[in-house]
C-alpha cells in the first residue's frame, strides 16, 4: 500500500499509547510497513506506518513524517506476527514494537567505515610479516576485510598492514559499516549419517521442499546427533536461498556450536543475544533485514528480528524454561516459533532429549511431526541409572555425600575418569540460621531467605540480586559466632568432596561464579579437556555441554525438585534428570548415573530410572487431562504487586468478585492468594489463577475482565499466558 506526500497514514510509535497516531506521509509519500521517524510532542520517535491514517485527529494538529528510515518496510507478515503475537499474550502493540526494533541505531544515517582491499602487486620490500597478511588477505577472496580483522587473520601488529598501505600493496576504502555476512556453502558435505539420522533429516528436508508450515518435534536422546541432522535441515534451506534461524537456551555456551557449523558451512552464522556487542547487534539486524545474514543463531528474541524470508526455526533443547520470557513481555518463543513459521511458510524443528509435554502431546495430537533418534551415535550408550536409597545410608549431619556415591567417585579418580557431583543450588549454604535465637536471615525487601555465598564472602537474595557482608551477630538476637549455615549449596559441596579427595582436582560450574560469559566458556573447555577430577555443577552443567571424559553423574538430591505445588514439578524433574544423567558416557564408555533419593519409589524417580519415558509421558498427560490443566485445559496467571498489601488485596478481590466475563466463556477464577514468593524488591505480590477449557476464547474474555479494573503507577498487574512458573 503506497502513500502519497500528505497523505494520512496511522504510525504505530514504541511509546507507550494505547493507539496507533495520524501522520501525514512525507515528500515522497512511502508505503506501509516504512520505518520512520515522526515527531511526539517535543521529541522525534522511531515508527512504523501500520496502515491510512483513522482521520480522527483534528486536521489542523497533524504533524508530517519527519523522514523515512534507509531499512527494508517491515513485511505484512511480519506485522501480521506481531498484531497476533500481541493478542495471544495480551501485550500492547507498542511493547511488541520495541521487541522488533532492537537495534541500536536504527535512526541513524547510516555510516562509513574503511576496510582494506588487495592493491597491484606486490611491496618492494617482502618481510615475513608482511607475508603473512597478503595471504591472511588473499584468502578472503577479495571481499574488504577491516584491518582488525587482518591483525587478527594474520597475526602481525597494525603497524606492518600501514606498512602496506603506505607502499600501496594493500588499499584502502569506505564502504557502508555493516558488511554482509560472510556466504555459507550449504552445499559442503556433511558428516556422512547413519541410516536412522539419513531417515530423519529426510523427514526435515521434506518439509523444507515443500516450503510449507509445519512443526517436526525432534527426539533423540543427548549425543544421537539431532543437531548434525538438524544442520541438514539448515543447509537445504540455505540452498532454497531462505534464511535460518537457530534458537538455542543458553547463548553463553554456544562457542562449540558456531564452532560446529564453521565447520559444516564454511564460515560463521550471525548472532543475536546479550552477549554480542552493540554494533554486532544493529549490523545484524539490518544484514537480517537486507538478506546480508542467511542463517543466525540466537536467544529467544531473534524470533523478532526483521527476515526476510525465513524457511527454518530450530529451537534447540525445546523444553528449556529459558525460552519463557518472564519479565516485560511474557511470551513462550517455543509457541512464538511456531506462530512465525506458520505466517512465513516454514518449518519448525523442535528437537530435544526430553520433550516439554506440550510439544509431546502436540505430536501425539498429530500437529506436529515426530521423528525419533534412538541410538547415541557410535559406541556411546545411555549410562546406567541406579538409586542410592539415602534411607539406607550413613551420612553424618551437616554431610550429604553417601558412601555409595563416595565408593564410586573413587573408582573413578582411579581409572582416570571424570566424575560429575550434580546439585541445582547456588552458592555456600540456603540457609544462616542462628543457633541461639533460630532467626533465619532474609532479604530486606523479599520474601526469601539469603544464601550465603562463600567464595564472594557474601549473603545474597536469589530473587532481587541483593548482598551484603555475613554478620559476625545474629541481626536480631545479636549473639556473636552463633551464625550457622544450614542446608547444601554448590559450594559447600566442593568442601566436602575436597575432604573426601583430598588429592583430586575439583571444579565448581555455577553461574554466578564467573565474571563473564567468555571466562565460563573457557573453564568449560578447559574442564571437558580433562583439567578437573571432579565436576561440581548447578543445571548449567546440564545444558548441552559435552564432557568427553565423564562417565559419572552423583545426582545429590533427586528429590529437590519434587517438592513443591508446581503443575510442572514432575515433569521438570524427570528432565532435568534425564539431562544431567546423559552428561555421562557421551564418548566410547558407558557412563553410570546414581540419584540419591530418600523416595526411591517415587513414581517420577521410578520412571527415570526405568527409563520408559512414553510411560512418564502417558501418565502425566493421563493426570493433567483428568485435571483438565494445560495442555489438556487452558491457564493463565495474574500478578498483581503493589509496595502497599492491602492495595493489592483490594485489586485482587475485586477481581474476584467480577468474574462475569470469565465465566461468560466457562473460565474459573482462583484467587486471590499470595503469590509463593510473597514479596520481591519490597512490592507485595497476589496471585489469581484463570482455569479455561480448551477452544474457549481466553484471551478476549481475560482482557474484558482485567479491563473493569484501574491499575495505578505502583499498582501493578500482569497477566501470564500459559504460566511456566508460579513464583
Ligand atoms: P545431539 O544434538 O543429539 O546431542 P550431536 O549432533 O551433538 O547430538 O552429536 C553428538 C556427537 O556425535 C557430536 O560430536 C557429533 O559430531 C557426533 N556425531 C553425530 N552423528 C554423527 C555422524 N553421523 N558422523 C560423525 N559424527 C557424528
Ligand atoms: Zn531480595
Amino acid at each position: 500500500m503506497r502513500f502519497e506526500a500528505g497523505d494520512l497514514v496511522a504510525v504505530l510509535t514504541t511509546q507507550p499509547l494505547d493507539r496507533t497516531l495520524d501522520y501525514r506521509a512525507p515528500e515522497g509519500g512511502c508505503v506501509q510497513g516504512d520505518f520512520v521517524e515522526v515527531p511526539l510532542g517535543p521529541r522525534k520517535v522511531i515508527g512504523v506506518v501500520w496502515g491510512p491514517g483513522q482521520g480522527d485527529w483534528d486536521p489542523a494538529k497533524l504533524r508530517r513524517v519527519l523522514r523515512v528510515l534507509d531499512t527494508p518496510p517491515m513485511r505484512d507478515e511480519m506485522r501480521a506476527f506481531l498484531t497476533r503475537a500481541a493478542r495471544y499474550t495480551l501485550t500492547p502493540m507498542p511493547a511488541m514494537l520495541r521487541l522488533a526494533t532492537r537495534a541500536p541505531g536504527l535512526g541513524d544515517a547510516p555510516s562509513m567505515r574503511k576496510v582494506l582491499v588487495a592493491g597491484e602487486g606486490e611491496p618492494a620490500r617482502m618481510t615475513e610479516a608482511r607475508m603473512r597478511v597478503m595471504d591472511a588477505l588473499a584468502a578472503y577472496g577479495g571481499a574488504p576485510v577491516t584491518q582488525a580483522e587482518l591483525v587478527e587473520a594474520a597475526g602481525v601488529s597494525a603497524s606492518v598492514i600501514k606498512g602496506l598501505v603506505a607502499a600501496g600493496a594493500i588499499h584502502e576504502q569506505d564502504t557502508p559499516r555493516d558488511l554482509p555476512y560472510p556466504p555459507l556453502d550449504p552445499a559442503r558435505p556433511g558428516k556422512p549419517l547413519t541410516p536412522e539420522q539419513e531417515a530423519a533429516a529426510g523427514h526435515l528436508l521434506h518439509g523444507i521442499e515443500a516450503e510449507a508450515y509445519g512443526t517436526t518435534l525432534l527426539k533423540g536422546v543427548t549425543g544421537s546427533g539431532k543437531t548434525e541432522v538438524y544442520l541438514e535441515a539448515v543447509a537445504a534451506c540455505l540452498a532454497k536461498g531462505r534464511q535460518a534461524l537457530v534458537l538455542l537456551p543458553e547463548i553463553a555456551l554456544s562457542a562449540e556450536f558456531l564452532t560446529r557449523v564453521e565447520g559444516r558451512f564454511g564460515a560463521r552464522p550471525a548472532e543475536w543475544h546479550s552477549g554480542v556487542t552493540m554494533t554486532e547487534r544493529r549490523r545484524c539486524w539490518r544484514m537480517v533485514a537486507e538478506g546480508g545474514a542467511r542463517f543466525v543463531v540466537g536467544a529467544r528474541s531473534a524470533l523478532f528480528l526483521p527476515f526476510q524470508d525465513l524457511g527454518l526455526i530450530v529451537v534447540d533443547e525445546e523444553h528449556d524454561t529459558s525460552y519463557k520470557q518472564e519479565e516485560g513481555v511474557l511470551y513462550n518463543a517455543r509457541d512464538m516459533a511456531v506462530l512465525r513459521a506458520s505466517l512465513a511458510s516454514a518449518q519448525v524443528v523442535l528437537a530435544s532429549a526430553t520433550p516439554s509435554l506440550e510439544s509431546w502431546a502436540n505430536a501425539e495430537a498429530g500437529k506436529y511431526l515426530r521423528v525419533d533418534l534412538g541410538a547415541r551415535f557410535g559406541a556411546a550408550e545411555l549410562p546406567e541409572m541406579a538409586a542410592i536409597d539415602m534411607r539406607a545410608e550413613e551420612v553424618p549431619f551437616g554431610r550429604w555425600l553417601s558412601p555409595s556415591l563416595k565408593r564410586a567417585v573413587t573408582a573413578r579418580l582411579e581409572a582416570g575418569e571424570q566424575s560429575l557431583l550434580f546439585l541445582n543450588r547456588r552458592g555456600y549454604a540456603p540457609v544462616t540460621l542462628c543457633r541461639a535465637c533460630g532467626h533465619q536471615i532474609g532479604c530486606e525487601t523479599c520474601d526469601a531467605r539469603m544464601v550465603e555465598h562463600r567464595f564472594q564472602k557474601r549473603l545474597m537474595c536469589h530473587q532481587c540480586g541483593a548482598t551484603r557482608a555475613i554478620p559476625e551477630a545474629c541481626p536480631s538476637c545479636e549473639a556473636e559466632g552463633k551464625l550457622a549455615a544450614v542446608g547444601p549449596g554448590v559450594e559447600r559441596l566442593a568442601e566436602e568432596a575436597a575432604e573426601a579427595f583430598p588429592d583430586a582436582r575439583i571444579a565448581v560450574l555455577s553461574s554466578d561464579l564467573f565474571g563473564s560469559a567468555r571466562a565460563l566458556k573457557a573453564q568449560i573447555v578447559e574442564i571437558a579437556e580433562g583439567a578437573a577430577d571432579i565436576i561440581i555443577g548447578t543445571q548449567l552443567v546440564a545444558k548441552g555441554h559435552n564432557f568427553p571424559l565423564l562417565t559419572l553423574v552423583g545426582v545429590i538430591d533427586a528429590d529437590l525438585g519434587l517438592q513443591g505445588s508446581d503443575l510442572r514439578a514432575a515433569e521438570r524433574t524427570f528432565q532435568l534428570m534425564r539431562q544431567v544423567a546423559g552428561r555421562a558416557g557421551r564418548a566410547e564408555k558407558r557412563g553410570e548415573a546414581l540419584l540419591q533419593t530418600y523416595q526411591p519409589d517415587h513414581p517420577v524417580i521410578r520412571a527415570i530410572l526405568t527409563g520408559d519415558e512414553e510411560a512418564f509421558w502417558r501418565a502425566e498427560a493421563g493426570e493433567r487431562h483428568a485435571a483438565g490443566m494445560p495442555p489438556y485445559g487452558r491457564m493463565a496467571g495474574i500478578i498483581l504487586s503493589s509496595p502497599d498489601l492491602q492495595e493489592v488485596f483490594d485489586l485482587g478481590n475485586a477481581l474476584a468478585r467480577n468474574h462475569a466475563p470469565l465465566s461468560e466463556v466457562g473460565a474459573m477464577v482462583y484467587g486471590p492468594a499470595p503469590a509463593p514468593i510473597a514479596r520481591i524488591r519490597g512490592r507485595h505480590r497476589v496471585r489469581l489463577l484463570v482455569t479455561a477449557p480448551k477452544g474457549v476464547a481466553l484471551q478476549d474474555a481475560l482482557a474484558r475482565w482485567v479491563g473493569q479494573v484501574k491499575t495505578g503507577p505502583n499498582l501493578r498487574l500482569a497477566v501470564d499466558i500459559d504460566p511456566q512458573s508460579f513464583f
